[in-house]
Order: C-alpha cells, then structure tokens, then sequence
C-alpha cells in the first residue's frame, strides 16, 4: 500500500468546485411544488391586486362628509339603499345623505369614499343613524395596494417562500420557472454494506452513508436519481459510474489501498483533477469529471462522507441549483471551554458541544464515529495555519441545526 504523494489544499478543491460548477437551466414547475425552489426569472404583475377599491371593516359605504360633526348626540340619518357582500358586483351609486350596507371584502360603490363601521352605527329599518365621524378613506383598501401592475414582485434567485407562493398565486399565476434540480446519484461501495432497513449482523455493516446522503442533498436543493450499493469491484463501479446524472456521489474506497477503485476509474476513463486533500478527516477524498458528470470520491468512514460531501460536493449541488454556496448552517461566535488541538497545514472540522455558552470539543470523534455528529451541536473549522485555539478564544461554531 502507498499513502498518498502530495496532498491539495481545501482552498484549491473549492476553487475546483467553483471553476468547474454551473447554474442549472431554468424548468417550469406547477405553483404548488415551488415551495423551496429558486425563481429562474423576475416575477412582474400583471395585475392589480385587489383589482377594485374595497371595504376594510363590515359597515356602511358612505360619503365622509356626510358624517362630519355626527356623534352619540348630533345624529346623522342616512338612507340605506342597498346591500354589498364580498364577490358580488355593485350597481348604483352612493349619493348625498345614503349609504349601502357593505361587508369586508366587497367592492365600494361609486361615490362612496368610507365605510361607517357597524359600531358607529345605529340601524333602524332602512336608515342608518351615525354616531360618529369617519374621514375620506377610512376603512377602504384601494385597489393595488398590495401589488400594481408592472410591480416587480419577486426577483429571480429567490428562494420561494410560502408566502411568495401565495402572492403569486394572487397574481393570478399557476405555473413558475425555477432552477432546475441538479439530478445527483448516490453510489456507495463496499463488500461489507447492508442496505438501509436491514439489521447489522456479524462481519457487515449497515449504510448509513447513502441515507444521511440522501438528506444532504435534498436540502442542498438537488433531486437524488438512484442510490445503490455496489461491491468494490471495478466494472460494477464502473457501470454505476457510467449511469447519467448532473452529479455523482460514490462513497467508500476513495483512497490509495487495493480495494480503491473509483480513483482509479475516474483517473482512467475521465479527469481525477483532485485526490488526497490536507484536511482531517476526509484527507482521502477526491473530485474529478466522468463525462459530463461531476464526480465526488467520499471516504467511506461516515464522519469523513459527511465532512468531505459538506466541503465540496454540497457546494456543488447548491451552486448547480441556485442556492448560496457557503453552508447553509447558523453561525455564531462563541468562547472556547477547553482547548482545540491541531496540526498547522490540514484544515480540522472538529465536532463540538455548546455547554453554558462555551464551546468543547466532543471527547470520542474518530472518523468512523458517526455518533459523535449526532452527540455534537455542530462543528469548528481549524484553518491550515494554525495549531488550534486556546480556552476562552472566540472560534465560529457552524450548528447543525
Ligand atoms: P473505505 O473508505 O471504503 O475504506 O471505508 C472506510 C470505513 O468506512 C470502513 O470501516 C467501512 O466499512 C466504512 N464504510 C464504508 N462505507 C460505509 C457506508 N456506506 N456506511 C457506513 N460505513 C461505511
Ligand atoms: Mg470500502
């Protein structure tokens, strides 16, 4: 078994993932599966939302002035002439001394300029005694308040919230073009590896690789094709290599050793640009071009899959899909309880705790440990040029939630 020569920096692979990644096309989606997804194009109106002038309260469409100096003691009479109700068209008009009985939501006849709510009036048969005055505009909502035709409502790159589903819709639109999904393929490889939903049992082990993978890139924004389990033998590798796919994903056997394969598949039948990066764990990963394919090497021993998919192949898939490249994890600057060791020329990605406000260093956190992500809030970065941080130095935590 050989090591590995040289290895890269983590600057230069993510200045690979940058050079060699591209935005997806843009596909038209209907309205209710955008939720998430990213706007390809600026979102105009076409219309006035709401396309009529409208009540704000249930009352009486009236002309302000004709309320003017009304209270509990100087009631003013009008004569209620007709009723609105939310949906309905008005007909007539509102004249000198009248009023129309109109509910929230309903269009505001002509020349009233508005609305007398319910508590200022007192109704006797077909007249309305106003107790109480209410300025021009009160309780009316114009039309376009909310959105004016031409109005740029939403800009392109925006994540759709579900509000902005809303507001689309209310613009009278049922479709929406976003960027397309980046369609990734997850192959992990390994003699040893159950699939998912069986149980461990003696020499083999489950995959969690291919699961926690899944999650990774469904919230990175990209659509998982197939996952699937391939023995270390290279023309197996090889076939589920040769499948299509915007991003591949093979896990598992991404070092020097004999049972290494995927490197030297890519090496031979596409571009190996990067293998062996100075970074703990994950320093065994890789990432190169199998045809049109991006394709990203993942050591097998999870905490390094989970590491190595986070620095690169999940920059990736959020470039491909639209999305912000840097992580998507809350950040915060907090002291350190106890001290951070490492070693000057590898990036470390060291699983931490938060305990009163202080940062530690989770005890048992090998790369095989999977548990010791799962124990940890989240995790510090200790750049290539330093031996760690002292207790009570300020290091940045990237929580996992
Ligand atoms: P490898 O990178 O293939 O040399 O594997 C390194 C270690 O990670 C070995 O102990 C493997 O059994 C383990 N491993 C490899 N793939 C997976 C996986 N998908 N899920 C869990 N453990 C794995
Ligand atoms: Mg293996």
């Amino acid at each position: 078994m050989r090591g590995f020569g040289h290895r890269r920096t983590v600057d230069d692979a993510l200045a690979w993932v940058d050079a060699q990644s591209v935005r997806g096309g843009a596909e038209t989606v209907p309205l209710l599966e955008a939720v998430g997804r990213v706007l390809a194009d600026d979102v105009t109106s076409q219309y006035d939302v709401p396309g009529f002038d409208r009540a704000m309260m249930d009352g009486f469409a009236v002309m302000a002035a004709d309320t003017a100096g009304a209270s509990a003691y100087n009631r003013v009479r009008l004569a209620v002439t007709g009723e609105v109700l939310p949906g309905t068209a008005v007909v007539g008009r509102v004249e000198r001394g009248q009023a129309v009985r109109i509910m929230t939501g309903g269009p505001m006849p002509a020349g009233a300029d508005a609305v007398l709510p319910v508590e200022l009036a007192e109704i006797d048969g077909t007249s309305v005694y106003v107790v109480g005055e209410v300025p021009p505009e009160r309780n009316v909502g114009r039309r376009g308040e909310d959105v004016r035709v031409g109005m740029r409502v939403l800009n392109a790159m925006r994540r759709l919230r579900p509000q902005d589903i809303g507001l689309l819709a209310s613009i009278g639109m049922s479709e929406v073009s976003v960027v397309r999904r980046p369609h990734v393929r997850i192959v992990t490889t390994g003699n040893e590896l159950l699939r998912y939903g069986s149980r461990p049992e003696g020499c083999r082990i489950v995959d969690s690789n291919g699961p926690m993978l899944v999650g990774l890139v469904s919230r990175d924004g990209g659509a998982v094709t197939d996952v699937r389990i391939v023995p270390d033998e290279p023309s197996a590798i090889r076939g589920a290599m040769d499948e299509e796919a915007d991003v591949l994903l093979v896990t598992g056997g991404s070092s020097v050793g004999q049972e290494d394969h995927a490197p030297r598949l890519v090496a031979e039948h596409g571009e190996l640009a990067i293998h062996g990066i100075a970074m703990r764990p994950s320093s065994p990963a890789g990432m190169g071009r199998w045809g049109r394919k991006l394709v990203f090497l993942l050591p097998g021993n999870p905490v390094s899959c989970l590491c190595a998919y986070d620095f690169f192949a999940g920059r990736a898939i959020r470039i491909a899909a639209g999305r912000d490249r840097e992580w998507p994890y809350r950040r915060a600057s907090l002291p350190l309880g106890r001290k951070l060791v490492s070693v000057v020329g590898r990036v470390d990605y060291a699983r931490v705790v938060v305990v009163d406000g202080k940062v530690e260093p989770v005890a048992i956190s090998g790369a095989s440990v999977l548990s010791s992500t799962t124990r940890a809030d989240g995790f510090v970065i200790v750049p290539a040029d330093r031996e760690g941080f002292a207790p009570g130095q300020d290091v940045d935590v990237f929580f996992y939630e």
